[in-house]
């Protein structure tokens, strides 16, 4: 008698809708495009992935480190998939199906350990996806979508010029009795109240931590947020942006449904005397107001390296907490503005600025205790990049060289939205 023909069994790779936060980040990673969404879900095509892992580490919540063993022939479709409201239970298999040996997988290697799933910053592959060697460790996923904690609001007020387009917010949230140990250059995620068009609850939004980890208040239990009221989308038509407008909204006393923390990688280092070069636009500038803060709440320490800022914003008036910004000691942080629509200047923008500081910067990255964040509009990475080369190739350094010991390092980080 013929033996029984293997039978091919693949290991799906699924994303679970209920904890995804539609943050794209995936579908930007992935090398072969085998993640797509709809207004629904985002979910991985059978046909195209290869088991990679390369979207795992930078998925910010875990939700992508989802695998099922099906039968090849009974894998779901995109279209399955794009219809779920949760991830269906494991089947079991029909006797004689081998998910050994003769079984396609599409992990290349099924075993491999998975690298930490939950919680990182967007992944850039410009950027490090490991942390800087002595930065702190995080705690990450402490509340989940199915026991998220209820936070108060203690504060919410405008931060940018009332009569300005840009309407960006500074909202504090405490608390109370409950642990939520954070970072800087960590987020947390907000659940909206209400549906969506398709009447399922309003997926959680990501926003990064503006406070260092002692709180907004030093010693409180609290931390806060730089929101901007999104009216109108990334090609400019009008549009009304659910968890943004929620939260500018906030009244004093208003609970707010929090999950998180997220991120392990888009962290600061924490041994004595680093640098931190920080380029940011908009609320890019939430982790950099944060790490700021940490240096200058030990400032008497005599443990702070330098510290440079990079801020591009249309105006002074639409740049968040430039009052407070601009009070700060000139030797403790060099302030360098990018203004690119300021009555009577020329236009210019952060990379132009690190080229017109170019020693400054030169200097900073020939020292190994120096680390490079940068935060806000996606767009923003290449220029900042090309600026970084021209500077490093200035002094005869191999950017190649240089940029790939960045990121080995830890020392390079992008978090762009
Ligand atoms: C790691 C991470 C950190 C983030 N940190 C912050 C932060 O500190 N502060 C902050 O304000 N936001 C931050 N965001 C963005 C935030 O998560 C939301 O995407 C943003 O507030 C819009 O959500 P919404 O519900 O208001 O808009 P939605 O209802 O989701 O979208 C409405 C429309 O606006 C478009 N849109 C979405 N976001 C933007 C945007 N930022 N600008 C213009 N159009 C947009 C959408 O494409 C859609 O067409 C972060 C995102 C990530 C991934
Ligand atoms: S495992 Fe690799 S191929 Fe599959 S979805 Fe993730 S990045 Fe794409
Ligand atoms: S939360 Fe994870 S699975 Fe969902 S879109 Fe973001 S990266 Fe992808």
């Amino acid at each position: 008698m013929n033996a029984p023909l293997p039978v091919q069994v693949l290991k799906q790779h699924l994303i679970d809708p209920e904890i995804c936060i539609r943050c794209n980040t995936c579908e930007e990673t992935c090398p072969v495009d085998a993640i797509t969404h709809d207004s629904n879900n985002y979910v991985v095509d059978p046909d195209i992935c290869n088991g990679c892992m390369a979207c795992v580490p930078p998925c910010p919540t875990g939700s992508i480190d989802n695998w099922r063993l099906v039968l090849r022939t009974d894998a779901y479709s995109v279209q399955d998939q794009l219809g779920w409201e949760e991830l269906p239970l494991e089947k079991a298999l029909p006797e004689g199906a081998d998910a050994g040996a003769g079984a396609q997988s599409a992990l290349a290697d099924p075993d491999a350990p998975a690298p930490s799933s939950a919680m990182a910053a967007p992944f850039s592959p410009a950027g490090a996806s490991v942390p800087p060697w002595s930065a702190a460790h995080p705690y990450v996923n402490l509340y989940t979508h199915k026991a998220p904690m209820t936070a108060t609001v203690v504060g919410n007020y405008r931060v940018t010029d009332a009569d300005t387009e840009s309407d960006i917010h500074h909202i504090v949230l405490d608390f109370g009795d409950l642990p939520f140990p954070v970072l800087e250059g960590q987020s947390i995620g907000i659940l909206p109240p209400g549906t969506d068009a398709q009447g399922r609850p309003h997926h959680a939004r990501q926003y990064s931590l503006a406070s260092p980890r002692d709180g907004e208040r030093a010693g409180y239990n609290n931390l806060s947020l730089t929101v901007k009221r999104v009216t109108e989308d990334h090609g400019g038509a009008a549009a009304h942006g659910v968890c943004s407008n929620y939260l500018c909204d906030l009244a004093k006393n208003d609970t707010v449904q929090v999950i998180g923390p997220f991120g392990h990688t888009f962290l600061m280092p924490n041994h004595p005397r680093a640098n931190l070069i920080m380029i940011c636009t908009g609320t890019g500038s939430a982790p950099m107001r944060a790490m700021t803060e940490r240096y200058r709440r030990r400032i008497d320490t005599g443990e702070n390296g330098r510290l440079m800022l990079f801020f591009g914003a249309r105006t002074e008036r639409e740049l968040p907490y430039f009052g407070p910004l601009m009070k700060l000691p000139r030797d403790f942080i060099d302030i360098n503005l990018a203004l690119s629509r300021e009555a009577g200047q020329p236009k210019r923008y952060v990379q132009d600025l690190i080229r017109e500081r170019a020693a400054q910067v030169r200097d900073l990255l020939s020292d190994r205790n120096t680390c490079i964040y940068v935060c806000g509009l996606k767009g923003m990475e290449v220029g900042v990049l090309d600026a970084l080369r021209d500077v490093a190739m200035q002094s005869g350094q191999d950017w190649s060289i240089l940029h790939d010991v960045l990121r080995r390092e830890g020392r390079l980080h992008f978090e762009t939205y």
